[in-house]
């Protein structure tokens, strides 16, 4: 009896059983990605790479380590994000620190900051001015920090409506070794001080409808500061459009991240306040992800 129980104690503790187990629980409740999952959960709670987990599936795990993979695997089963669970995410070829304070950074937006550092950076750069850079509503810092540690020629600023976001953009800048970086604490534009060559913003911009319908994931776990632009989904927008130009260079560019369509609405609205249209960028899907406009309204 008590070799029995020891013998499916054991087995219980391979890779195979575990993956297995943790990954049967994940579809049970839902959870789209569920075998990958369990994979980088156990991974990180193992400190086994994934191809390890291939080769040797019958190797054990030791207590403690099953123990944290089982609370982890709990806690996506609520569809808590796996970069919430495990603290991180790349972005960027860069480790971020992220909370649920912060949106987690998306590959879409990397398509912004590809971007901007391949045609927009270079040709705005003079010699022996570092370029001005502001990131509005920066969150965990991945758009701002990740321009500053590709673009060296840059003076960086990160700014922020929540002191706990911009906590972990401070994190992320000094694990990056980013030392130069400016902090704002405050609403929009508000707390900015100075003018800036480029301005780039991935702000709220979810019609709070739309909020509703999203996946449990983001519903649940991402916070809606980062997320609602309001009924519209353009109350941000608006304000940014109002407020920009008084923080950009004369012929500085405003580069925002959209959502689905909302470039139709956007360009006008953005045209309206003096801004000529630069570029559509668009995301790995070819979805237009990004707009790029510039000042036109000279500096007075
Ligand atoms: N792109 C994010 C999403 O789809 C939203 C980001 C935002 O509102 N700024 O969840």
């Amino acid at each position: 009896m008590k070799a029995g129980l020891s013998r499916v104690k054991r087995m219980k503790n391979t890779i195979k059983a575990l993956l297995e187990e943790g990954s049967r629980r994940l579809k049970d409740q839902g959870v789209p990605s569920a075998r990958l999952d369990a994979e980088i959960l156990l991974g990180a709670a193992a400190g086994l790479d994934r191809v390890l987990m291939y080769t040797e599936p019958s190797r054990e795990i030791s207590g403690d380590q099953v123990q944290r993979y089982e609370a982890w695997i709990a806690r996506r089963c609520d569809f808590e994000p796996v970069a919430y669970i495990l603290g991180h995410k790349e972005f960027m070829g860069l480790d971020f620190v992220v909370s649920p304070a912060v949106l987690i950074p998306r590959p879409d937006t990397e398509c912004l900051v590809e971007y901007l550092l391949a045609q927009v950076l270079p040709k705005i750069q003079e010699p022996g001015a570092p370029v001005k850079i502001l990131d509005l509503c920066t969150g965990s810092g991945a758009i701002g920090l990740s321009l500053a540690h590709y673009f060296k020629d840059s003076q960086v600023s990160l700014s922020d409506i929540s002191a706990e976001a911009l906590a972990v953009a401070r994190e992320n800048a000094v694990r990056l070794g980013l030392e130069d970086i400016t902090f704002f604490e405050g609403d929009l534009f508000a707390p900015v001080q100075g003018s800036f060559g480029l301005v780039v913003s991935n702000p709220p911009y979810i019609p709070n409808q739309v909020i509703e319908g999203l996946s449990r994931d983001i519903k649940d776990h991402e916070p809606r500061l980062a997320l609602s632009g309001g009924d519209s989904g353009f109350d941000i927008y608006g304000r940014i459009a109002g407020e920009a130009q008084a923080y950009l260079e004369a012929a500085g560019f405003l580069m925002l991240e959209i959502g689905d369509g909302q470039e139709k609405a956007l360009v006008p609205m953005l045209e309206a306040q003096g801004f000529e249209l630069t570029a559509l960028v668009p995301d790995l899907t070819g979805t237009i992800r990004g707009v790029l406009v510039q000042n036109r309204i000279l500096a007075g």
